[in-house]
């Protein structure tokens, strides 16, 4: 027998089989309970005791569980863990199931999918980011990335070639990707921290996503909101269908997917995210970041917005405009801007509490949030006014004629909701007469006896009349004998039904009293469910409105951004940038937000600096050297957040700035150590390098630190130059390269538009100084034995290092170097592709030159020179 499961197992085993690849969480009264190997493994991700439960198949049983009313956090830490958890609850009361016989099994099944990509619990959701769910499809060659947010009901697509996968998700950062069974985007999903759920086919087919999302919003057509391709469609269907198999049939809220054109936004790839800071600083976490340095939203909305904005710069002038404009009122009006921020810290997340409506999670706390929230939006919207600027305007608007649901929420709520529904006082008195009255008798039924009694005295004039309980007839009325007559006779014996008489006296009921008496019985029930059944119609009167109300929160959003744009503006003294479609892009006074407060937190001043990389029209590109720990880098990177801030909308710190709009940014730093990818130092930087020179356009902004630092001198020299000319002659893009290959100064001469810069620093007493100053003009030493001793290397090291140093000084302009290592890696970065290999046969006009050279007679800068001339020959 004892390989027979149990009924309970034979239940267990049938659900575990048909949620695959997930954890099940089975309800056991108060507990949730698993088993077998999910057992083993949920007990060391949790660090909770491991049990056994009964045998099957002869061998005992794993278990282990964790208490229902803790389960949020337990399921959190295994969501973190990258598991997924299928939660199966009891469906029906025990006591059912015991109807139907002794060994009859509680009927479960899994009311919902837990996995990083669905969440919505505000216990498991950071308040201030977005928590996207990803999916990717290809339909013959054309893909598409779709990407939602539940907890806040944003959907989006756009058409995404495969190769642009990566820096895509480096922008939304989903916490799950889908893509179909076979995909192999493993490497793509871990690179941008996403858990990869795979789907089979037909959950990417385009005609059945085509038809899902139309039952999805209502619709017959999709045309309404865009004209989708087949991949779009394939994608966004794919999330239609994950939805509803991880919701069991709950659908989230979801507003009508809107399609991103590709070009709308700066495009910033994974690579320049993480060397810009842009969100998370290279350490790991947010403080350090651009983000954490610039946030002064006071909601989570706000934040989101901030993120998203961050994350994506628009290339949209108007819009950039619009924004500006915005910020710029609000500048011009500090007592409006404090006003509404104080008034923005009272305004819940009603995104997030409009979501867990919908998926039937939320719960009284979510209606006041709604509330609240649109209180406030009233209020914010009638200290904006009647404002011609657009964007404020546009939120006014959105924030206002709310007030029908307000008086609605205002009546029916007290002033501070509980989180659940399920133990109910939560609706206001005087709201509901029956829930009142039902409230009365739970709360003081003795009183309404004793009014009820008053009443028949009134009634019969028997004044020794009594209202009475005992457990065989419950409530009664009993008065003496003596009334016998009066009572018995019309009009009272309509009435007082008559239902016991003893030796002294007789009992009665009436209708209202057996009525009351039920009541009373039952006022706790039915109170909870009086205020269920208010609950469930609040709920559908904010759900009809939600629309409304998500363009509500999105205004407040915009508001709030904008506020707090201009409160940094006001604090850092940040200004307005000129932007337009020219490709200017001229800093005066420019400083770096993140560098800049640190330094302050030390009672240190920033240096603010300059930067021009145009030269009439023509995009320019300044070449810049000094020594390390000048601030080559923070000059590099300042210049870079200026041109994102201003796209976002934002002021800039800098004293004046001028703009043309920038469609790609790109950030490299060489040799940045990525042990965690595995591959070399120095091939990642070429990857990296490879993908800048082929995609910058020519409004892109190109910076460059230090690249060709991961290999050896002439290698690292040779690549740098090789580069420099690419972006010069192919990408002609705005651009900045930071180096110290003095070497490469030369190159100002030869190639117009190129400009030499460097960080200024002052010796003294064979110390340097760091001034942080960029000056025009090239570096004249490195300082680098200098800085080793900033950096406390011992005395006689510094000593023999300059020793050293000077004899390879002279050593180079005797020309003892190798300089020919020079020629070994040139062709690597030739701006057209190589032509293919020619026979042998005849030597050609370059290997001739070659074969003429003693390497060991030239001088590194003869060597350049050649490097020309054989260039020019091919
Ligand atoms: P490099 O790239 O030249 O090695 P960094 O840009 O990393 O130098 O700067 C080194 C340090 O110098 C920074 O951490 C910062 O504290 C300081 N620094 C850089 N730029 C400035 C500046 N403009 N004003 C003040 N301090 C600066």
């Amino acid at each position: 027998m004892s390989d027979q499961p149990t009924p309970m197992m034979a239940q267990y085993l049938a659900i575990r089989d048909a949620n695959p690849g997930a954890l099940l969480f089975y309800r056991m009264g108060d507990f949730y309970e698993m088993f077998f190997q999910d057992a083993v493994e949920a007990s060391a991700a949790l660090d909770i005791a491991l049990t056994k439960r009964g045998t099957h198949m002869g061998e005992p049983i794993p278990m282990c569980g964790v208490p229902v009313h803790a389960a949020e956090s337990y399921l959190l830490s295994l969501i973190r863990k990258g598991f997924r958890v299928a939660i199966a609850e009891q469906m029906e009361d025990p006591a059912e199931a015991k109807k139907r016989g002794s060994k009859s099994v509680v009927a479960r099944d899994v009311v919902r999918l837990v996995t990083p990509g669905t969440l919505t619990e505000e216990t498991l959701l950071e308040a201030r980011r977005h928590n996207f769910l990803a999916s990717f499809a290809n339909v013959r060659d054309d893909s598409a990335l779709a990407w939602v947010d539940i907890s806040t009901g944003e959907f989006r697509v756009m058409s995404c070639p495969e190769p642009r996968l990566a820096p895509e998700l480096a922008r939304h950062v989903p916490r799950e990707l889908l893509a179909v069974e076979g995909s192999r985007l493993d490497d793509i999903a871990t690179e941008a921290g996403a858990a990869l759920t795979e789907l089979s086919a037909g959950s990417f087919d385009s005609a059945a996503g085509n038809r899902r999302l139309c039952a999805l919003f209502h619709v017959e057509t999709l045309e309404g909101f865009g004209n989708f391709s087949r991949s779009e469609l394939a994608a966004m269907g794919a999330i239609a269908d994950y939805l509803e198999m991880t919701q069991k049939g709950r659908m989230p809220l979801l507003r009508p997917p809107v399609r991103e054109e590709m070009g709308g936004a700066m495009q910033i790839d994974a690579a320049t995210r993480r060397n810009l800071e842009l969100t998370q600083a290279l350490s790991g976490g947010r403080e350090g970041s651009l983000l954490a340095a610039i946030d002064r939203t006071v909601t989570a909305g706000g934040a989101r917005l901030l993120e998203r904005r961050i994350s994506a710069p628009s290339r949209d002038l108007a819009l950039i405009h619009d924004r500006q404009a915005a910020v710029a009122h609000l500048v011009n009006d500090p007592r409006l801007t404090a006003d509404l921020r104080e008034a923005l810290t009272r305004a819940p997340d009603m995104d997030r509490a409009l979501s867990r409506l919908a998926l039937e999670r939320g719960g009284p706390r979510d209606l006041g949030a709604i509330r609240a929230g649109l209180t406030q939006g009233g209020t914010i919207a009638a200290m904006l006014g009647d404002d011609s600027i657009r964007i404020l305007a546009d939120a006014a608007r959105d924030l206002t004629g709310h007030n029908e649901l307000i008086d609605l929420l205002d009546e029916a709520l007290v002033a501070e909701p509980p989180l659940l529904a399920r133990d109910g006082g939560f609706v206001a008195p005087g709201y509901d007469e029956d829930l009142d009255e039902t409230r009365r008798l739970r709360d003081e039924g003795r009183g309404v006896i004793a009014r009820m009694q008053a009443d028949f005295i009134a009634e019969t004039g028997v004044t020794s009349l009594k209202i009475k309980h005992n457990n065989v007839l419950g409530y009664f009325i009993e008065t003496t004998s003596t009334h016998a007559e009066r009572m018995l006779a019309p009009p009272l014996n309509e009435r007082f039904i008559h239902r016991q008489t003893t030796a002294n006296q007789i009992r009665f009921t009436t209708v209202e009293l057996s009525e009351l008496e039920t009541r009373i019985l039952n006022a706790r029930d039915r109170a909870l469910e009086i205020e269920r059944g208010i609950f469930s119609r609040l709920a559908r009167a904010v759900l009809d409105l939600a629309p409304r109300i998500g363009q509500a929160a999105r205004a407040m959003a915009e508001i709030d951004l904008t506020a707090a744009f201009a409160d940094i503006a006001c604090g850092e003294a940040w200004v307005r940038p000129h932007v337009d479609n020219s490709r200017a892009f001229e800093i005066k006074g420019g400083r770096h937000p993140v560098v800049e407060r640190a330094l302050k937190r030390k009672g240190e001043a920033f240096v603010a600096n300059d930067c021009a990389l145009t030269e009439g029209t023509t995009p320019a590109i300044w070449l810049l050297t000094g020594p390390n720990m000048a601030g080559k880098s923070t000059f590099l990177r300042q210049n870079a957040l200026i041109a994102i801030l201003a796209q976002a909308g934002a002021f800039v710190p800098a004293s004046h700035a001028h703009i043309g709009v920038v469609s790609q940014l790109f950030s490299r730093v060489g040799a940045a150590d990525d042990l965690a990818r595995g591959r070399s130092t120095f091939m990642v930087e070429m990857v990296e390098t490879a993908a800048i020179l082929n995609q910058a356009d020519d409004h892109a902004l190109v910076i460059l630190d230090e690249i060709g630092r991961g290999t050896a001198t002439w290698d690292g020299l040779s690549i740098a130059w090789a580069v420099m000319e690419h972006l010069h002659a192919k990408n002609r893009c705005r651009a900045l390269f930071a180096t110290h290959y003095h070497e490469m100064t030369s190159l100002s001469a030869r190639l117009s538009g190129v400009e030499n810069a460097t960080v200024a620093v002052r010796e003294w007493e064979g110390e340097v100084i760091f001034l942080h100053e960029v000056i025009k003009g090239a570096a004249d030493r490195s300082y680098g034995v200098q800085v080793a001793r900033l950096a406390g290397l011992p005395l006689s090291v510094v000593e023999r290092a300059k020793e050293i140093l000077h004899e390879l000084e002279n050593g180079e302009r005797e020309g003892a170097g190798k300089p020919v290592a020079l020629l070994d890696d040139l062709p690597l970065f030739r701006a057209n592709p190589a032509p293919p290999p020619a026979p042998r046969a005849k030597p050609s006009q370059v290997e001739n030159r070659l074969r003429d050279l003693n390497p060991d007679m030239i001088t590194a800068r003869e060597a350049l020179d050649l490097v020309y001339e054989l260039r020019a020959l091919i």
